[in-house]
């Protein structure tokens, strides 16, 4: 290889950029790709490269790395930590960071290439590298698809890629079928009547109708929800009012919802909008009230088959305590997006990033969820090796066991 995957690291993790704001990133990966040899196309989706490595008759591969970065301050006290400032979609100056690790995707995914064209004598087919814009915003895979990326790339058999987590280093996490959450972010308007503090027999009070709502949504998953599925309503938003002494007019509130199948989430939807119209019409409410979906993640759901297929060739290389199933995921990944409209398996798995000693202490004194950061945490700080160099391994692997 080629590649310094640590100074290429340090560099980008020093570097971060927010969502479609991945120019620098971008010219990174699209000159790496070049060097190697790849016929390269960039400003896909806006800020997404991709790479495509033909070699010869066989199965085609894609490989997937996200860029993007988020607006967390940095609190790890690296060196290489990252004093970078950005501007979020509200145009407020913010800090950024890679507190969720796409960093370690973007160099994962070069050196995973490097290693493959180094290689390529050994295999043969198609090896098409996307790197991803926007996946914390959950739009970046939808819009690479829309700007035609399998109409310029050519269409794969598989899609892989890996999400580096709080598991310890060395250990690839992975299971098939329903693995991430599907999430949803809803916003929710509450209108009422305003006046004044000392009278609210003269107004609706949009306050105590959020009140009402939000404590009648915590019913939803305990009461209508099968306690062998796994949903989350969060109330995460509340906003109303500007002086004690005034009953406000309006009251808007901040939903995060998690679900694993299309049926769980519609179910989750109708509670919602149903328990928001039904309290606001108990409340004599002016308006109707208004529930707006706004970003959405697909559940991530792992082919079986061909997630069993690619276990197996992590056993066979990392050994069986190397690989680990580690449950269901509530966080959410836009990646499924990309196999669901090339019409192919999905294989999405976790790679550990936490130092193995930290890790087994935590868990031995029943600590891990406090004393080990999760991504994006400002406190979120892979261990770089063997972080780095399994993940090019896996990601390998993985392909190798697709290509010809
Ligand atoms: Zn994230
Ligand atoms: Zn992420």
């Amino acid at each position: 290889m080629t590649l310094d995957l640590e100074a290429v690291y340090t560099d980008l993790h020093r570097h971060p950029e927010l969502s479609y704001a991945e120019h620098r990133t971008a010219g990174i990966v699209a000159d790496h790709l070049t060097a190697l040899g790849l016929e390269v196309r960039t400003g896909v989706g806006r800020t997404g490269v991709v790479g495509v490595l033909a070699n010869g008759d066989g199965p085609t591969v894609l490989l997937r790395a996200d860029m993007d970065a988020l607006p967390v301050q940095e609190e790890t006290g690296l060196p290489y930590a990252s004093t970078a400032r950005g501007t979020d979609p509200d145009g407020n100056d913010v800090p950024v960071m890679h507190a969720c690790g796409h960093d370690v995707h973007v160099t994962c995914l070069l050196g995973a290439v490097d290693a493959l064209v180094a290689d390529r004598a050994s295999w043969s087919g198609t090896v098409v590298a996307v790197f991803q814009p926007a996946e914390e915003v959950g739009t970046g895979a939808q819009a690479m698809v829309d700007d035609d990326l399998f109409e310029h790339a050519p269409r794969p058999d598989v899609v892989l890629g890996q999400h580096v987590s709080p598991l310890p280093a060395g250990v690839i996490g992975v299971r098939p079928g329903p693995f991430f959450a599907g999430a949803d972010a809803v916003t929710v308007r509450l209108f009422g009547r305003g006046g004044h503090g000392s009278r609210p027999e003269t107004t609706v009070d949009p306050v105590v109708l959020a009140a009402s709502v939000i404590m009648r949504l915590q019913t939803v998953v305990s009461r209508e929800i099968a306690a062998t599925e796994t949903a989350v309503v969060t109330v995460g938003t509340v906003h109303a009012g500007t002086k004690e002494n005034i009953i406000p007019g309006e009251a808007t509130l901040g939903l995060s919802m998690r679900s694993y199948s299309a049926a769980t989430r519609e179910r989750l939807l109708g509670s919602v909008r149903r328990i928001v119209a039904g309290e606001a019409a108990a409340a004599g409410a002016p308006a109707e009230p208004t529930v707006t979906v706004g970003y959405s993640f697909p559940a991530l759901v792992n082919d079986a088959s061909a997630t069993d297929r690619t276990a197996a060739a992590f056993r066979a290389s990392f050994g069986d305590q190397g690989v680990t199933d580690p449950g269901l995921v509530t966080g959410s990944e836009d990646v499924g997006t990309l196999a669901t409209a090339a019409g192919v398996p999905l294989v999405f798995w976790l790679l550990g990033s936490e130092d193995p000693q930290r890790f087994a202490a935590a868990l031995a004194a029943g600590t891990l969820d406090s004393e080990i950061p999760s991504n994006h945490s400002p406190r979120f700080a892979p261990q770089l090796h063997p972080t780095l160099e399994h993940g090019v391994e896996a990601l390998v692997v993985a392909a190798r066991e697709w290509l010809g």
